[in-house]
């Protein structure tokens, strides 16, 4: 089955800060949570996926489709949600839904206000007058209300509450049984992605740090607790990052560089994140 997304050697230069050979690919069927610290370059990831931004080099493929030649077709076939919404604050639900009529072939009205009532929203209101996880709201039920095949969801599930999210997630689930259906969504929540995320893609000042299922992750990496001698011992490839303190050393670590007798503590998606970009050895 094809790729969802491949993106290749993306580059874009901003005046103190740069996109750097980001490459990654989404396999069809899988969610991937593209994660990394405030700045890290997930949103303008997104946005030259979406050619919303123009990129200085490398290309960018979504359902098999060139994202720039086939733009109007690809994005037929994409529900997006970015951070900052993606309807002006004068519109209330129902332009929404006439404007998305307008612009997606298989716009779904009744399926667009069957969303909103399923999450309380007053469609008589204006987007300015929305809280912020309503916007969020809106911005979900549109994208899911036109037959997409690729979910682009820049922090979905940030602004909503517990019980909202865990609602959220459940749609996304849903979504996803049709196995022609992919996610990719950007989350500084990792427990979301804990419960649904198959692939975890991490990005750090620009750069791609590792691009991986999230279960191989999980098996290959651990945490170690050792001494400052013991982990100078250590094939430095094996080690992707380190806290020395005064009393020890803990360190994100592959299982297979660490001989065999030590304890490696099993490691979760937050405490490789903070490894990956706090780390001594954050690279
Ligand atoms: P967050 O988690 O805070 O949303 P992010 O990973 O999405 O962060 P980006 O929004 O992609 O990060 O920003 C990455 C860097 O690019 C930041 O340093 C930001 O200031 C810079 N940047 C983004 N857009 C522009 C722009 N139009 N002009 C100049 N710099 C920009």
């Amino acid at each position: 089955m094809e790729n969802a997304l491949e993106i290749t050697g993306l580059c874009k230069q901003y005046k103190g800060f740069a996109l750097k050979d980001v490459s990654f690919t989404l396999p069809s069927g899988c969610v991937m949570g593209f994660i990394g610290e405030n700045g890290a370059g997930k949103t303008t990831t997104i946005k030259a996926i979406l050619n919303l931004i123009h990129r200085d080099a490398g290309s960018i493929c979504l359902l098999g489709q060139d994202n720039i030649a086939d733009e109007r077709a690809v994005k037929e076939r994409i529900g997006v949600v970015l951070e900052d919404g993606c309807f002006l604050n004068t519109m209330n639900a129902r332009q929404v839904d006439v404007l998305m009529g307008k612009a997606y072939r298989n716009w779904h009205s009744e399926q667009f206000f069957d969303f909103l009532k399923r999450f309380g929203i007053d469609t008589g209101k204006k987007i300015k007058d929305y809280s912020k996880g309503m916007r969020m709201k809106v911005n979900i039920a549109a994208a899911m209300s036109h037959d997409a095949e690729l979910l682009l969801m820049d922090e979905p599930t940030s602004g909503l509450d517990p019980v909202v999210r865990d609602e959220v997630l459940d749609l996304f689930y849903d979504f996803m049984q049709d196995e022609g259906h992919s996610i990719l969504l950007s989350s500084h929540i990792t427990s979301d992605l804990d419960k649904i995320a198959d692939y975890i893609t991490f990005i750090h000042q620009g750069r791609i740090v590792l691009s991986e299922p999230r279960d191989v992750l999980l098996d290959t990496y651990g945490v170690l607790h050792c001494t400052a001698e013991q982990l100078a011992a250590l094939d430095p490839s094996a080690v992707r990052g380190k806290r020395v303190g005064a009393f020890g050393c803990e360190a994100l670590v592959r299982r297979d560089g660490v001989p065999a007798n030590w304890t490696v503590d099993p490691v979760n998606i937050e405490q490789m994140m903070l490894f990956l970009t706090r780390g001594e050895n954050a690279k």
